[in-house]
């Protein structure tokens, strides 16, 4: 049986705890490694080692930093297969869908190299006689992330190298649920060059990161998960002076409007809400059809209904199953409770089962009509391959839906109307809008700016904004003069 490694200060080593977690393959629920607690000690030889490594790190030359994640980049493409191989075994998602989330992550890195150019200040000369001022960027110290299941390459990739970048140094705990990801972009980093020390590994669950929420040596926390879970990260990293950007979860609506073009509409629809078993934080989980277009209702109904799940080795599945029992479980009653509550189901996935997988998290394509917004399908994310779809009159009643739901991750709207288009943009209150564009994740040259209970904090992930929060900014007013300033002291607060 696997046991996955920590990684402190370079090495990859076993763990010494004897309380472990099972990796699972969610298309059977057969054990396929163990991963391990991380014991207290271990964690503080991590950011010991974070704390050491930052002395020397934040000494070398942003050009050589930006060489590590070239090289880097460059070994993540080469390896992208395996990688996704590793990713679909304990995920369940598809294959293309893996090498997708890879993907993205190399994105993040590649950005990570710009970072000669992202760390320039500012200058401005004379500012007062002979004076000139100017700032620098200057990283912060030992930066902690912990990471979600969804996206076991991608978002550990939007953290550490691009506060490694910066000059920082890392502590990350991967979730539980698929550690053998984040363990092989470690391994990676490592052998691409990165110093001993410079990222560390820590693997658990609650226990393990509650200490690099109040450790006094880490700067800042970078967190992506669920609501609950992130609000306590929040406060408690902030109550411990820290600096912390928490992404939460998600309740994406796409607006379709009658004069939209209706084969793109229904196309894009399909994927965007049931694709990755509907585990993507920007999935499409509610549609709201405006006046007329509610006559393409059946026929959406009817191409998700078409869609099948199964495990990622075989090329047919569209997605594949929920990542555990508990969440499986959780989907069927939140279902349940759609069909209890009066909306009308359209496609039923709870019964599905995959031949020769029926031990596995099976979930199948599910949508529901006639949905409001008491309904517990409505208010809860369900994370799981489940469209909820909500009538309106007008594009003014479905921006009223939108901006009274409590999250803020991502929105679309479907119209041939600029102004209409425009309107929405404007006046809806969620951070990432798609127009014709269902899931409009931004690259990375952008920041990922969710809103409301979808991120707690103030500076977002990747981008400028990544930047800024992995930072420092250190402002110099300087003069050089030729001689004795004649006049006698300056009494002052002006610049003279
Ligand atoms: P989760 O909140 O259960 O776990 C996330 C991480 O927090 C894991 O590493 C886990 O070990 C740790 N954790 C769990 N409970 C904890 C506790 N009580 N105290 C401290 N740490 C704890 O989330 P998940 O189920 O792994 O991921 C799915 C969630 O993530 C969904 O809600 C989804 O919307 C959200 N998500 C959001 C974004 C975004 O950008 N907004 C992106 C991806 C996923």
């Amino acid at each position: 049986m696997n046991h996955v490694p920590l990684l402190i200060n370079g090495e990859l080593c076993q763990s010494a705890t004897d309380a472990y977690i099972d990796v699972t393959n969610p298309a059977n629920n057969d054990v396929i490694a163990r991963v391990p607690c991380a014991t207290s000690d271990e964690i503080e030889q991590a950011i010991d080692s974070a704390s050491k490594a930052f002395e020397t790190w934040k000494d070398v030359p942003v050009t050589e930093r930006a060489r590590l994640m070239m090289r880097y980049q460059a070994l993540l493409k080469e390896q992208q297969k395996e990688i996704a191989e590793i990713l679909a075994a304990e995920t369940g998602k598809t294959f293309d869908d893996a090498m997708g989330d890879v993907w993205r992550g190399i994105e993040v890195v590649e950005q990570a190299m710009n970072v000669p150019s992202l760390m320039m200040g500012e200058t401005a000369e004379n500012v007062a006689r002979g004076i000139d001022t100017y700032s620098y960027i200057q990283p912060l110290g030992v930066c902690a992330g912990i990471t979600p299941f969804n996206f076991p390459a991608m978002i550990p990739l939007w953290m550490f190298p691009l506060s490694i970048a910066c000059g920082n140094t890392f502590v990350l705990k991967p979730s539980e649920q698929d550690p053998m990801t984040p363990m092989k972009l470690a391994e990676l980093f490592k052998q691409a060059g990165a110093p001993d020390g410079v990222l560390n590994v820590i693997h658990g669950g609650k226990d393990q990161v509650e200490p690099l929420l109040t450790h006094p040596t880490i700067k800042a926390v970078s967190f992506v998960g669920s609501v609950p879970v992130g609000q306590h990260i929040y406060r408690t990293a902030t109550a411990n002076m820290k600096r912390a950007q928490c992404f939460a979860g998600a309740k994406n609506h796409t607006v379709i409007m009658p004069d939209a073009n209706k084969e793109h509409v229904l196309n894009n629809l399909v994927g965007a809400s049931v694709g990755a078993a509907g585990q993507r934080c920007m999935a499409i989980s509610v549609a709201v059809f405006v006046g007329e277009a509610q006559a393409w209702i059946p026929e959406l109904a009817e191409r998700i209904g078409q869609v099948k799940p199964g495990p990622w080795t075989d090329k047919d599945s569209a997605f594949g199953p929920l990542i555990s029992p508990q969440a499986r479980q959780r989907v069927l009653s939140l279902i349940e409770s759609g069909k209890q509550q009066g909306a009308t189901c359209l496609v039923d996935g709870s019964e599905v089962t995959v031949p020769g997988y029926e031990q596995g998290n099976w979930v199948g394509p599910t949508v529901f009509s006639d949905v409001t917004p008491e309904m517990d399908i409505y208010q809860q994310e369900i994370f799981g391959p489940v469209l909820s779809m909500v009538n309106a009159d007008s594009l003014d009643e479905a921006l009223t839906l939108v901006n009274n739901n409590p999250y803020g991750n991502g929105t679309s709207i479907f119209t041939n109307s600029g102004a209409a288009a425009r309107k929405y943009q404007r006046e809806v209150t969620v951070g990432q809008v798609g127009i014709n564009v269902p899931i409009p994740v931004p690259l990375p040259f952008f920041s990922f700016t969710g809103w409301k209970n979808s991120f707690y904090g103030d500076l977002h992930a990747y981008g400028k904004q990544a930047i800024r929060f992995y930072t420092e900014t250190k402002t110099i007013t300087s003069r050089w003069p030729e001689s004795d300033i004649p006049g006698g002291p300056n009494m002052t607060i002006s610049l003279s």
